[in-house]
C-alpha cells in the first residue's frame, strides 16, 4: 500500500469535532494511504511515508463539495447575459435555448464540455461535482445526458422536470406523464437523485410532488430547486418528501425556515434537509441575494454550490461563491468554508467527502495562503495551489 504525508501544515481545516466549527488544528500533518485519510495530527508526531509533500506552512483544507451544477449543454448565452445587465429582467426562458442546442449537439460535443467544465472546478478547488441533466427533455436526450455525467461524477442527478419544453408547451400534464414513465425509465439506470424546477413558469407543486414521488419509487433520493424566483411552496414540499436538500431558498416566509428547521436531526448535527444557497446565481442575474444568516441563525444546515449552468450561473467557482457569500450573505469564513466542503457533503448524504478526518477519502486542497479567511479575503485570485484527490496530486 503506497501512503503520502502533507505535511508542515499551518493551518489546517478539519470539520471534526473541535472547539471550532472548522475544527481547526495549527502546526499538523495528514497521513494518506492509498484514496484515504489513514492519520492527522502534529507535524511533529507524523509517521513515515512513502511520498512527502512539504506544503511550508500553507492552509490545507478538504475539497470543496459542488453539490449543484449543470454541466451537460452545448451552446453559450453570454447575450442574454448581456442584454439582462443593460436591464433585462431574469425568467429563466432561456432554458428552451439551451435545450435546442444540446439536442442538436453530438454525444462527443457534450462528453468535451462536461470534461471541460470539471476540469476548471477540480484546478479551483472542487473535488465532488453534482452533474444534473435538464437540457434534453426528451427520453433519448434526457437519458444520454445522463449517461454521459455518469462518465466524470458519481452524483447524477435527473433534472427531465427543468422546463416543460416547447412542443408541450399546452399539454403540461402530458409531459409530467412522460417524466414519470419513460424518461425515469430511461434515465433512472445512471442518476441517483431527481430533481424538479418547482417555481411559477416550470412546475406547480402538484406536478413536482408527482414527478419526485416517482423517482423516490425506483430508489432516486430527492432535491429539487425551490423559491428561487419568488416565494412558493417548494422549500416546504422537499421537507414532506425528506429531500437531502432544498435548492437556491433566496424567498422564504417564516413558516418556510420553520420546516427546514424542524428536519433536526436528534444527535444535534444540523438539519437533514440541507439549504443549498446558490449566490452566483443571483449575482449573474443581479437579484437580492438569499439572507444565509436567518437560516443559520434558526440551526438550518446550509451549503453554497455553484449552479454552474450556461444561462443563470456560469461559473465553476467555489471560492468565488465562498466569497460572495461572506460579503453578500452575512456568512462568516468560517460558515462559508464549512458551507463549501462539509455543507456540500450533507446536502449529498455523504459522511466520507468534506471532511479530514481519518476514514475519509483524501481530496485535500493545499492553498496559496495561510489561512483559510484568505478564500473570501482575497476575491478572485486564484489560491489554489494543489489539489489531491482520492489520494492522487493532480
Ligand atoms: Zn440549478
Amino acid at each position: 500500500m503506497s501512503s503520502l504525508l502533507v505535511h508542515n501544515i499551518g493551518e489546517l481545516v478539519t470539520n471534526g469535532i473541535g472547539a471550532d466549527p472548522l475544527g481547526i488544528r495549527r502546526k499538523a500533518a495528514v497521513l494518506v494511504e492509498e484514496d484515504r485519510v489513514a492519520w492527522v495530527g502534529p507535524a511533529a508526531y507524523a509517521p513515515a511515508a512513502d511520498h512527502r509533500i512539504d506544503v511550508g506552512g500553507a492552509a490545507v483544507l478538504p475539497g470543496f463539495v459542488d453539490s449543484h451544477a449543470h454541466l451537460v449543454f452545448a451552446g453559450d448565452r453570454a447575450a442574454e447575459f448581456a442584454a439582462r445587465m443593460a436591464g433585462e429582467p431574469y425568467t429563466g426562458g432561456g432554458i428552451r435555448t439551451t435545450v435546442g442546442a444540446t439536442r442538436a449537439a453530438t454525444d462527443d460535443e457534450l462528453r468535451a464540455t462536461v470534461r471541460r467544465l470539471r476540469g476548471e472546478a477540480l484546478h479551483q478547488g472542487t473535488t465532488t461535482m453534482e452533474i444534473k441533466s435538464g437540457y434534453g427533455l426528451s427520453v433519448a436526450d434526457e437519458a444520454r445526458s445522463l449517461r454521459i455525467a455518469a462518465e466524470t461524477s458519481p452524483e447524477t442527478t435527473f433534472l427531465g422536470a427543468h422546463v416543460v419544453p416547447a412542443e408541450y408547451a399546452d399539454r403540461p400534464d402530458d409531459y409530467v406523464g412522460l417524466v414519470c414513465g419513460p424518461m425515469l425509465a430511461a434515465a433512472a439506470p445512471y442518476a441517483k437523485w431527481i430533481d424538479v424546477f418547482c417555481e411559477r413558469g416550470a412546475f406547480d407543486v402538484d406536478h413536482a410532488r408527482a414527478i419526485l414521488a416517482c423517482g423516490q419509487a425506483v430508489g432516486l433520493g430527492v432535491r429539487l430547486h425551490a423559491n428561487q424566483l419568488g416565494p412558493g411552496p417548494g422549500v416546504q414540499l422537499g421537507v414532506e418528501l425528506g429531500a437531502a436538500s432544498v435548492d437556491h431558498c433566496t424567498h422564504l416566509s417564516d413558516a418556510d425556515v420553520e420546516a427546514l428547521a424542524g428536519t433536526a436531526h436528534s444527535d444535534g448535527f444540523g438539519t437533514r434537509t440541507v439549504a443549498t444557497l446558490l449566490p452566483g446565481a443571483e449575482f449573474s442575474t443581479r437579484s437580492p441575494y438569499p439572507d444565509a444568516r436567518r437560516l443559520l441563525d434558526a440551526g438550518v444546515t446550509v451549503a453554497l454550490a455553484t449552479d454552474c449552468n450556461p444561462g443563470s450561473s456560469y461559473t465553476s467557482s467555489m471560492p468565488f461563491c465562498i466569497a460572495l457569500a461572506v460579503r453578500e450573505m452575512r456568512m462568516t469564513p468560517a460558515e462559508a468554508v464549512w458551507a463549501a466542503t462539509a455543507g456540500g457533503a450533507r446536502a449529498l448524504r455523504r459522511d466520507d467527502i468534506g471532511v479530514l478526518t481519518p476514514g475519509a477519502r483524501a481530496d485535500l486542497i493545499v492553498l496559496d495562503a495561510p489561512s483559510h479567511l484568505h478564500l473570501a479575503y482575497r476575491p478572485g485570485v486564484p489560491l489554489i495551489r494543489q489539489v489531491i484527490r482520492n489520494g492522487v496530486p493532480q
